[in-house]
């Protein structure tokens, strides 16, 4: 990330909402999306097996910026009228709270772009500004350390971070034919197509993976790094891939396609709900509608529906928990974050990604200003993601 544009790094850092799979919370001990005080976090990841040479090299620079952040956020939370939030900002009001509107000039450029993470250029902002600091500067210290804790905690409990938004796709795939080759007791060599072969190439797990079955000369030994190689996939899959939520209905409404969302939205008023229903238009374009269904409680009926919580906790960001099928919208919120996370509901994972390079101990980010599960931000509905959605839900 550029630090000439420190607006960006407010914004990018809540565009990083989490999509959380039970899987992924357990490997990643429950920090899949760090919430609450960030220092003891900080700490216990440094501990873990898997933390590298950068999570111990940079670890007193991490500690001095979270404790700096978990006073502050302490501080606010003893003293609620100091965390209300600047009149002058377009805000909106929404059950007993408010979302922000903020206005966000789209990038100029169009399509996947890349930009740098670090704690050391974190660090650097926090020291320089930290005598006469700027109006947003809390607001970028917790959100950008926020951000880093949460990708540290992600790396670190075993997310693959070397999928970008070439691979991603092909992982079904690759999947699939592994899976062949585990069930089939004879196979001791997954057969893959060449898009498949390149895919794996370009990620440094896979290739390792594939690397130790083929230098496994031990029959069992290498049936067992097959199987141990579908977890690995799956669990991506999971992550990177479509989840079909088969409570969502499609009909035929004049020329439109219509998608009908049931949502329990338990104690929201009619105004809340008019809020949500204008938050949703992102989701129609000239072929489509989407709507709510609001369901008032939990009912039998409503085992597979979502559930629209509101939180009012300081630094917490917008999530969606697609294995409890729970949506969260925080206090201060972007309205524009909440069509993001109805993606979610419909099934789609996020279309950012991190790589990580242990050499620099820097994450790179690609993602999408043109797409809202890319950049919610700026994003709107692509056609790729209007053509899955018919595919997924066809109108019966
Ligand atoms: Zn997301």
């Amino acid at each position: 990330m550029k630090l000439q544009s420190y607006s960006m790094i407010f914004v990018l850092a809540l565009v990083g909402c989490g999509k959380k799979t039970a899987d992924q919370a357990a490997q990643s001990n429950g920090h899949w999306e760090v919430t609450g005080p960030l220092s003891g976090v900080v700490d216990e990841l440094s501990r873990e097996k898997r933390a590298g040479k950068c999570d111990s090299a940079e670890l007193d620079m991490k500690m001095e910026i979270v404790t700096a952040v978990d006073k502050k956020l302490e501080e606010l939370s003893k003293n609620p009228e100091s965390n209300k939030w600047d009149e002058s900002q377009k805000a909106i009001k929404f059950h007993g709270g408010a979302l922000l509107s903020m206005e966000m000039e789209k990038l100029k450029k169009s399509g996947y772009q890349t930009y740098d993470n670090s704690w050391k250029e974190l660090y650097t902002y926090f020291k320089k500004n930290a005598a006469n600091p700027p109006k947003e500067y809390w607001a970028i210290v917790n959100n950008y350390a926020r951000s880093l804790v949460s990708d540290d905690a992600k790396r670190i409990g075993g997310v693959n971070m070397g999928i970008d938004e070439n691979t991603a796709p092909v992982i079904i795939d690759i999947l699939t034919d592994t899976q062949k080759c585990a069930k089939d007791l004879s196979c001791v060599s997954p057969n893959y197509s060449k898009a498949e072969l390149d895919a794996i190439a370009k990620v440094p797990y896979y290739t390792s993976y594939l690397a130790d079955i083929h230098n496994s000369a031990q029959i069992g030994e290498r049936r067992d790094l097959i199987t141990g190689f579908v977890d690995r996939l799956q669990y991506d899959q999971d992550r990177y891939g479509f989840g079909l939520n088969d409570s969502i209905k499609t009909r035929k409404n004049n020329d439109k396609i219509e998608i009908e969302l049931p949502l329990i939205v338990k104690g929201f008023s009619t105004e809340d709900r008019k809020t949500l229903t204008d938050l949703i238009a992102r989701w129609t374009d000239k072929n489509h509608s989407t709507l709510f269904r609001f369901v008032d409680g939990q009912d039998s009926t409503a085992a597979k529906f979502y559930t629209l919580f509101f939180d009012n906790i300081p630094g917490k960001r917008d999530f969606t928990n697609t294995e409890n099928r729970e949506i969260h919208m925080i206090q201060y919120g972007d309205t524009r974050a909440f069509a993001h996370e109805i993606g979610h509901s419909m099934g789609f994972p996020d279309h950012y990604y991190e790589m990580w390079s242990p050499e620099q101990c820097t994450y790179t980010y690609r993602h999408n200003g043109d797409d809202i599960m890319s950049d919610h931000a700026t994003g709107y509905v692509t056609d790729d993601e209007w053509k899955l959605l018919d595919k997924s839900y066809p109108v019966k």
